[in-house]
């Protein structure tokens, strides 16, 4: 909160500016960063995306950023300490990273396992998201730093993501889709919130009237809400509480604002209500002069919080008693994830670690006496991969290669050595995005004669190899690509060169096309998929599993999830099934490692000795699966959303708008409670998961009657059965005993706690049952009196106790 002393100050700086100052605060200075005004003492605010890092204002191998989970993995820790160290490690980093805003979390909801952003969002259900997403802010917040929730609202999936018009009933989006933002703003505070690029119900997300309500006027929302990266389109949508425009510096305000507000077309009130809440960010978190910049803890050791969290969030879905392994004197890991980490998915989320534990890397060090072999046995590559940093060196010999950037004169206006095979440009000021051509320079070690180089990005370009020319071309983006493609992921191809003597000298020069959305670009080399036959594969792979004692198989969704476009299927990508199925025929001793950041289909699940969902999780990767694998630790996650068997099974599927509407036809029937409602059993229910020891459920207490409008607290009596200490998650769900006059949910969580436990121990854990669990929406909250079962157990499926709690309405 702040004090009176602190607004009338910021209102007396407020009126000391002229309007072409006020106007130019409400617009980016640039890609990352707001205007400053030194004549008030106000610095520029730098806002870096989130969720899985914090990026900062580059996107530089020169200048990493820790690598967290990605948000559904934390999430499927169900801890809300969990979270909130999470949250801390991103406070942390942003202090470090000099930014005073992340772009996180993505709290939109996972409506249908398609959704590209799948991995970037909490959960499938509301009530989770809100708590968790609470919990995350407060971590964030508590270093001076603004937390951004977005995209606000209905931003579910990716295709015609800019200009889908979501249409979705009052109770629905208030039900689930508001209810994920109310925590995290009413009780987290969170001082941003993020208007999306879609349309709710016919107006475009930076216009409509929930930025209004509930949003400001129910919430006491009191933050900054700024647009997605170009979302704001008109000057109209300055009448509206939109209060900053992103990126800048062009945008639809600016001098236009200013017209409209002179000639009173726009009331300066409007703009004067937005300074006053930049003005207020910027005193939150320290950018303005003349007030003390906020106490910011000392950082905790982030690499430690990415582990930690990776572990708890690890989901242990299915274990026929080959897990924890003992000690191995063999393990033949298969799979291209065992080799290439895929520790985030794609899109403004990614981020550049300092390192990544590798599960090969994880293995070798956990197990270091054992014989461990790795195999591929499966392409999932699609594009192109980086140069191995061992074989380049740049031409004078320096580990990586050079990168000169070059004007229309043909003037290199900078020339650097640079360790990745990509740069990215991200902001109008970037060389690569000024430059007129780029030029990579390397000397390539190869034992091939002729090889294949992989060229990525929108650019036509020209390949040298010891100064003579050896291929040339164009890559455009493809008619049905993402405008954000040209940086997100970029067309590639591979052209063969012939590299006579190890060595050799290849230039590649770029000459990029103006495509896209502007002031982004990433240009790069690479080497493309191996073009090995793929039964040979295979056949190799299994047979090091039968050689092996024990077989860990990674497999991964690889690179199809990313923002930008949805999922065509939930396959695992490849031929990853035929890899599993022969792996485990060779071995029964077989572990899956599933790294995904959303369901994908296992149709070899029983032929296993074990599934373990790791998600994609952070730069920590191998060294965490390892501690789970060996049972130094428990798996500790659950199912924050439902897994699916086969696809035609899952209820909500659609993500492809039709005449550029996308029904939510199912209202409230999301996630779990659709599957419940179709009455079909997935493959692994929402809130399942196995740890290393066993639970019984004694009881759960509640209240006999309850006040409507009254939150409850349950008691959840749990017994740890087995010869180890273990963690479970208490879940309690709600149903309707008697008929209800509304369609509801068969079933829908009410609270969850953690339990820990020592062998044999019984503990009892509060779980708090907040007054909303009990309330549906009909032009306001309603309580509807009666009874409701009180369901307590291990996932939405497998509930043995239960009690009956009558609410009255009050009198
Ligand atoms: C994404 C946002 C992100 C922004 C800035 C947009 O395309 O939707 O989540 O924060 O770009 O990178």
């Amino acid at each position: 909160m702040m004090d009176d002393e602190t607004r009338t100050h910021l209102r007396t700086l407020r009126e000391s500016l002229s309007l072409d100052e006020k106007v130019r605060l409400l617009t980016g200075q640039d890609s990352w960063s707001t205007a400053p005004l030194p004549s008030v003492g106000l610095r520029s605010m730098v806002l870096s995306d989130g969720p899985a890092g914090v990026r900062g204002q580059l996107w530089d191998e020169r200048s990493p950023s820790v690598n967290f989970p990605s948000p559904t993995a934390v999430a499927a820790s169900w801890d809300r300490d969990m979270v909130e160290r999470v949250g801390r490690g991103l406070g942390g980093e942003a202090v470090r990273k000099g930014a005073d805003v992340v772009l996180a979390p993505t709290i939109n909801i996972q409506r249908t396992p398609y959704g590209g952003r799948h991995f970037e969002a909490f959960s499938e259900d509301p009530l989770l998201t809100s708590e968790l997403a609470t919990c995350y802010v407060r971590g964030i917040q508590a270093f001076g730093v603004g937390a951004t929730v977005k995209h606000y609202v209905a931003n579910d999936s990716e295709t015609e993501r800019f200009t889908v018009d979501v249409r979705v009933a009052d109770r629905t989006l208030r039900e689930v889709y508001l209810a994920a933002f109310e925590g995290p703003v009413v009780d987290g505070g969170c001082l941003l919130v993020m208007s999306a690029y879609n349309s709710v119900n016919g107006r475009t997300a930076s216009e409509n009237d929930l930025l209004t309500t509930p949003l400001n006027d129910e919430w006491g929302f009191d933050g900054v809400v700024v647009s997605d990266w170009t979302a704001v389109r008109t000057l109209e949508s300055a009448r509206h509480p939109q209060d900053l425009v992103m990126p800048g510096p062009d945008g639809p305000w600016g001098a236009e604002l200013v017209r409209a507000v002179d000639d009173g077309r726009i009331p300066v009130e409007a703009v004067d209500r937005k300074v006053d809440r930049l003005l207020a960010l910027a005193a939150r978190v320290g950018a303005l002069e003349s007030l003390p910049a906020p106490t910011r803890p000392a950082a905790d050791d982030a690499h430690a919080t990415a582990h930690a969290a990776s572990v708890a969030g690890t989901v242990l879905l299915h274990n026929d008693g080959l897990l924890p392994l003992a000690s191995p004197r063999s393990i033949a890991l298969v799979g291209e994830g065992a080799r290439v980490a895929r520790t985030q998915g794609g899109g403004s989320a990614t981020v550049i670690p300092p390192s990544v534990s590798t599960p090969v890397d994880g293995l070798a060090r956990r197990w270091p006496d054992a014989d461990v072999t790795w195999s591929l046995g499966a392409v999932v590559q699609r594009g192109v991969a980086d140069l191995p940093d061992e074989d380049v060196t740049t031409p004078d010999g320096d580990p990586g290669m050079t990168v000169r950037y070059l004007d229309a004169d043909g003037t290199v206006t900078l020339e650097e050595d640079r360790r990745a095979s990509r740069v990215v440009g991200f902001a109008w000021d970037s060389p690569v995005v000024q430059a007129d051509r780029v030029e990579m320079s390397f000397r390539w070690r190869t034992d091939d004669a002729v090889t294949r180089l992989g060229i990525v990005g929108v650019a036509g370009y020209t390949v040298t190899v010891d100064g003579v020319e050896v291929a040339t071309g164009e890559q455009h983006l493809r008619p049905d690509d993402d405008p954000a493609a040209t940086v997100l992921h970029p067309p590639s191809e591979s052209v063969e060169i012939p590299t006579p003597a190890p060595h050799t000298l290849v230039t590649v020069t770029f000459r990029p096309f103006a495509e896209g959305i502007p002031d982004a670009l990433t240009l790069g080399v690479g080497v493309p998929p191996t073009t090995r036959d793929a039964d040979a594969l295979i056949a190799e792979a299994a047979d090091a599993a039968a050689a092996a004692e024990v077989v860990v198989v990674v497999s991964t969704s690889g690179e199809v999830e990313s923002e930008g476009f949805d999922r065509a299927s939930l396959s695992l990508p490849g031929r990853q099934d035929d890899l599993v199925r022969a792996v485990a025929a060779a071995n029964p001793r077989t572990v899956v490692v599933v790294n995904s950041g959303a369901p994908v289909l296992l149709p070899w699940r029983d032929d296993v000795a074990a599934v373990l969902v790791s998600w994609f999780p952070g730069q920590a990767f191998g060294d965490a699966l390892a501690e789970v694998l060996g049972g130094d630790a428990e798996p500790g996650g659950r199912l924050p959303v439902t897994w699916p068997d086969v696809e035609d099974e899952v209820p909500v599927s659609d993500t492809r708008p039709v005449d550029g509407v996308l029904e939510y036809a199912e209202g409230v029937h999301v996630g779990s409670r659709a599957w419940l409602r179709a009455g079909v059993a997935p493959a692994y229910p929402f809130g399942h998961g196995l740890g290393y020891t066993s639970w019984r459920l004694d009881h759960v207490d509640a209240p006999a009657t309850l006040t409507a409008g009254d939150d409850a607290v349950l008691r959840v009596g749990l017994t740890n059965q087995g010869d180890r200490a273990g963690k479970t998650v208490a879940q309690v769900y709600l149903e309707r005993a008697t008929p209800s006059e509304v369609d509801r949910p068969v079933r829908w969580l009410g609270g969850f706690a953690t339990a820990t436990a020592a062998p044999g121990e019984t503990v009892v854990v509060d779980v708090p049952v907040a007054a909303r669990a009990f309330q549906h929406w009909d032009d306001g909250w309603r309580t509807e009196p009666g009874t409701y079962v009180v369901r307590a157990g291990f996932s939405v499926e497998d509930l043995p106790a239960e009690v009956d709690l009558s609410v009255e309405t009050a009198r």
